[in-house]
């Protein structure tokens, strides 16, 4: 035997089966019908984008982009790193006259290198493209390119499709993973945006029959000394006290994101966290005030929710609102909806000051969740299987099969003739409704039979009355 190499599905990445990709579509259809009653359009974004745009929105010490992101050298014709490189080298010459005309001299001197190296580093990233790893930033810098803030104010649209993180696989842990999200832009920051996004969120839930589902808020207030800064300045002065008694991880925290250290889930940790100061008394006057009427809006929508104090969020632009979905049956991975305002994130990506706010769903763990719920579609059958025999009755067939299908049923219409026993016998194999049995007898008296594969039961139908039939 040759040896023959078996390919398989790279780790952390699967494909999507049927029955399974039937509640896929159904979960997806749900999320367009569901957000276009709450004024939201779609946008589809390109799967990958600079990965210097990933960097700056989602941050470049988070785990997602310093070591979880697909990135490749795709250097644009001419980049604008270049473009700059070449300019900075340009202006270090001195200009002088020879014999063939002006020419520029130019001395790289010492001094030169720092600024030189700098320009070198900026123009390797602008040549690196990565796998989007969350689609918020592609939205915003979509915004932007597109002037989006000329549009009627706020913009909402909503996306869905594959996410890529290179991070360990595990039950609802995927590399490529699917997320429908949504992001209103632009407008006021009132709460009752944050609570009609989050109210349309629980009714998508709740149409995809979702059910067991805990959403948790927060307040993260804004990045001021009088409001977060104070909090975390707060926090982290409690965390040194306690520093020996925290894991590897939190001890880095401290300096670099305290407020991540909330979100730890060791064992040994929960006892000390639950210690610490609450940020919402740190908020400032009109961050609290924020909160308060976002809870009141949810209230006035019926929206049941829980505070969790310990859902942050570790990057400076994210203010206010902070919010999670989890679902039954995933086990620790048990998040299926992360989302908040983030009324930096457009500026800070070069637009103008613009709010925002939006979330992610994770549809891998949303789909798991439903399938634990017993939500699983069972494989579809065709309503109708043809049996016929004989080529004249193969033409009338192939009629009946376009005159269904165009009717909407799901018709299998074999390709080569069987004996009557073994169409029978495959139509009951492939889980058919009915079978159409076309033999010359049929075709010449304009009586078809239909056999109901359930009960057995059969009848003559001219073909009319066989279409009104199957319709009811
Ligand atoms: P987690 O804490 O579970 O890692 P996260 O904070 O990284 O989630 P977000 O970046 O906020 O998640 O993404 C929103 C949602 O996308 C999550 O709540 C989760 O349902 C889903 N998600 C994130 N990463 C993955 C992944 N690798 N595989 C499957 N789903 C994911
Ligand atoms: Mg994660």
């Amino acid at each position: 035997m040759a040896n023959k190499s078996k390919f398989q599905a790279i780790r952390g990445t699967r494909d999507l089966l049927p029955p399974d990709t039937a509640l896929w579509n159904r979960v997806e259809q749900t999320a367009h019908e569901v957000f276009t009653t709450y004024g939201f359009d779609e946008i589809r974004p390109p799967i990958f984008e600079p990965t210097e745009l990933f960097a700056r929105a989602v941050g470049g010490d988070t785990d997602i982009v310093s070591k979880e992101m697909y990135s490749f050298p795709d250097p644009p014709e001419a980049t604008e790193g270049s473009r700059r490189f070449i300019d900075a080298v340009v202006a270090i010459g001195e200009e002088e006259s020879t014999s063939e005309g002006k020419t520029k001299r130019i001395t790289i001197g010492e001094k030169h290198l720092p600024e030189l190296y700098r320009l070198q580093e900026e123009w390797k990233k602008s040549d690196l493209a990565s796998l989007r790893p969350e689609a918020t930033a592609s939205v915003c810098r979509a915004y932007i390119e597109h002037n989006m803030q000329q549009m009627p104010q706020p913009v909402k649209l909503y996306y869905m499709g594959p996410m890529f993180r290179r991070e360990r696989p595990q039950k609802g842990r995927y590399r490529q993973f699917y997320q429908i999200g949504a992001e209103i832009l632009g407008g006021p920051d009132a709460p009752a945006i944050d609570a009609e996004l989050i109210e349309m969120l629980m009714t998508f839930f709740d149409k995809c029959g979702l059910h067991g589902t805990e959403l948790s808020i927060n307040s993260i207030g804004h990045a001021a000394d009088n409001c977060r800064r104070g909090y975390v300045a707060k926090l982290r002065e409690e965390l040194l006290k306690v520093k020996d008694k925290l894991g590897a991880d939190s001890q880095r925290r401290i300096d670099t994101t305290p407020l991540r250290v909330l979100d730890s889930k060791l064992e040994h940790e929960q006892a000390i966290i639950a210690t610490l100061p609450h940020i919402a008394d740190h908020l400032c006057d009109d961050c609290k005030a924020h909160y308060a009427a976002v809870k009141r809006e949810l209230e006035a929508r019926g929206v049941i929710y829980r505070e969790n104090w310990r859902l942050v969020r570790g990057l400076d632009y994210y203010m206010r609102t902070t919010f999670e979905i989890t679902a039954q049956g995933l086990g620790s991975q048990n998040a299926v909806c992360g989302g908040g305002r983030y009324d930096g994130l457009v500026e800070l990506l070069g637009g103008t000051p613009t709010k925002g706010i939006g979330f992610a769903i994770g549809e891998d763990r949303l789909i798991l969740s439903l399938q634990e719920g017993g939500k699983a579609p069972a494989a579809q059958g065709p309503d109708v299987f043809i049996a016929w025999m004989g080529q004249n009755a193969y033409a009338t067939a192939i009629r009946a099969a376009k005159t269904l299908r165009n009717t909407g049923f799901r018709v299998e219409l074999p390709g080569t003739e069987l004996k009557f026993g073994k169409a029978l016998e495959r139509a009951s194999k492939l889980g058919s409704r009915f079978a159409l049995i076309l033999g010359d007898n049929e075709v010449q008296s304009g009586e078809w039979t239909l056999k109901n594969l359930a009960t057995s039961e059969q009848q003559k139908l001219s073909e009319q009355a066989l279409l009104e039939y199957l319709r009811r």
